[in-house]
């Protein structure tokens, strides 16, 4: 009988390093590769312009390579579950095959598809390939919880070290060209010029910020990885072949994979919480009382705070889709424990419609992490929307670049434009509150008393759960 398989694409966007993509072609007569263009997910209202055009290029561009082998990609608008059944029967389909997805409502709809292709006949095949480890393992090997501070989780993965648990409808017409152009012959370059700086690798480090830093690089990987159109465990072996070559085959030490393991880490911390992305019935996030204010947040999604360095980083995020992971550190703890006390979850929305790398769980995990709201809790440390922004880039060419209105400004006001002069003002033919907006609160006063809540949330916490004066105790 004729071996027939149908590999779905979701994330995995790519040829290279697909396992499950290898299972649909081992020993089979015909092999059709679709991608399912939920209408749903094409209509979602958090799916931004920049988003929905990387994808696009991504299955472009996968379509193109897989032409080169003398197939296609079939690109389908429809719901799974809909529309497997008549695929199975047409093209009488005997195996299944998909990447494993580790996020709890993924993991739900590859149920009802696995369910659905066995009771037609048809083998499913799954293999993990958008994370390094199998975060199953990890939870096991952890008693059964997802391990919740960074250095228990890099405890029970040097245990995996020898790697044997590695399992080998928008109008995008008219929009400026792409700066993050989507796609795996892309994400495939970009690995090459990543790698080019040995430097970097052999004292590998975590992502500094400096002026030239906040611009979008060419070396950027993270929407990449998070389309699977780069895959982590190649980056991965990569950085270890690298590594040996540049320091004459030493081990290489844990920090050398440092920000790859803290995406593995967020994944591993959600898979098994389906209100991960919440505050409430979320069993690792901290209640805060947080304000209802939607005004104050559309400020700051359109990038109308009064406070220069935010609108520019916010400017960024809606042209570009991409901001630094520091720029991401401002705009979250300004938002919630720094100034405005909003909820932690209507920033991740924000960044989830706009970012090209919006991931579930690492943008949900990165929001509770910066709120305070779980992981670890240093809400004594708040960033200055005007001194920290002030000391990456002292001459405010990013703003300059992001908020033409405000490059009139000499560098001494650019921060903090309400401060200027009358006269500084009028020559930089900008007048603050009538061109650009007056600051939309006192930061001095706002971080003071948002301090002053988080330390009574967590004096309350501990009091009634007995937990330690450094408040990194997870519950
Ligand atoms: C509030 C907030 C929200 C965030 N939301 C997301 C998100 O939705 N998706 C996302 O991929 N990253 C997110 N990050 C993490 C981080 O900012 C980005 O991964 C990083 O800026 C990407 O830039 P890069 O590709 O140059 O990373 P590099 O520094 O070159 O790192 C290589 C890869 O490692 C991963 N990585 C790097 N830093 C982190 C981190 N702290 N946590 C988890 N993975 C990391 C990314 O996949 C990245 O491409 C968020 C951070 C914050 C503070």
């Amino acid at each position: 009988m004729a071996t027939n398989s149908i590999h779905w694409f979701r994330k995995g966007l790519r040829l290279h390093d697909n396992p499950a993509l290898q299972e649909a072609v081992r020993g089979a007569d015909t092999v059709r590769c679709v991608y399912f263009l939920d209408p749903w997910f094409a209509g979602s209202s958090n799916l931004g312009v920049n988003r929905w055009r990387f994808l696009l290029q991504c299955l472009d561009d996968l379509d193109s390579n897989l032409r080169k082998l003398n197939s296609r990609l079939f690109v389908i608008r429809g719901q799974p579950a809909n529309v497997f059944p008549r695929l199975f029967k047409e093209w009488k389909i005997s195996r299944l095959t998909f990447e494993y997805d580790s996020e709890p409502f993924g993991k739900e709809r590859d149920a009802a598809i696995k369910k659905l292709a066995m009771e037609a006949g048809v083998e499913v095949v799954v293999k993990i390939s958008h994370t390094l480890y199998n975060l199953d393992k990890i939870i096991e090997l952890n008693g059964g919880q997802p391990p919740l501070t960074y250095k228990q989780f890099q405890t029970l993965i040097t245990l995996f070290l020898n790697l044997h648990y590695l399992d080998s409808g928008f109008d995008i017409e008219g929009l400026p060209s792409a700066v993050w152009p989507g796609g795996e012959t892309e994400a495939l370059t970009r690995i090459e010029r990543h790698l080019e700086r040995k430097a970097w690798v052999a004292n590998f480090e975590r992502p500094r910020m400096n002026a030239n830093s906040l611009l979008a690089s060419p070396t950027g990987l993270s929407p990449y990885l998070r389309f699977g159109c780069l895959s982590c465990r190649l980056f991965y072996f990569k950085l270890t072949d690298l590594y040996r070559k540049v320091k004459k085959n030493s081990t290489p030490p844990l920090s050398l994979y440092g920000q790859l393991l803290w995406r593995e880490f967020f994944y591993t911390a959600a898979t098994t919480n389906p209100r991960f992305d919440k505050m409430e019935g979320n069993p690792i996030c901290v209640h805060i009382p947080w304000d209802k204010n939607p005004e104050a947040l559309a400020k700051l999604a359109e990038a109308k705070t009064g406070f220069p360095w935010i609108d520019a980083i916010m400017t960024q995020l809606r042209q570009e889709g991409w901001i630094h992971h520091f720029a991401r550190h401002a705009v979250a703890c300004f938002l919630t424990r720094g100034d405005l006390w909003i909820s932690w979850e209507e920033g991740m929305k924000v960044f989830e419609e706009l970012l090209l790398d919006a991931d579930w769980s690492v943008n949900a995990g990165s929001w509770m992490w910066l709120s305070c709201s779980s992981f670890f809790q240093q809400f004594f440390h708040c960033y200055c929307p005007v001194g920290f922004g002030r000391r990456t880039d002292p001459n405010g060419d990013f703003i300059r670049r992001y908020l033409p209105i405000l490059r009139g400004f000499p560098a001494k006001y650019i921060y903090d434009p309400w401060n200027a002069p009358d006269s500084v003002q009028a020559a930089a033919k900008c007048i603050i509150g009538v061109h650009y907006p007056k600051p939309m609160v006192n930061h001095a006063e706002a971080s003071r008393l948002n301090i002053e809540r988080m330390k009574q949330i967590y004096q309350q916490l501990s009091r009634y759960r007995g937990l330690g004066k450094n408040f990194t105790v997870f519950y």
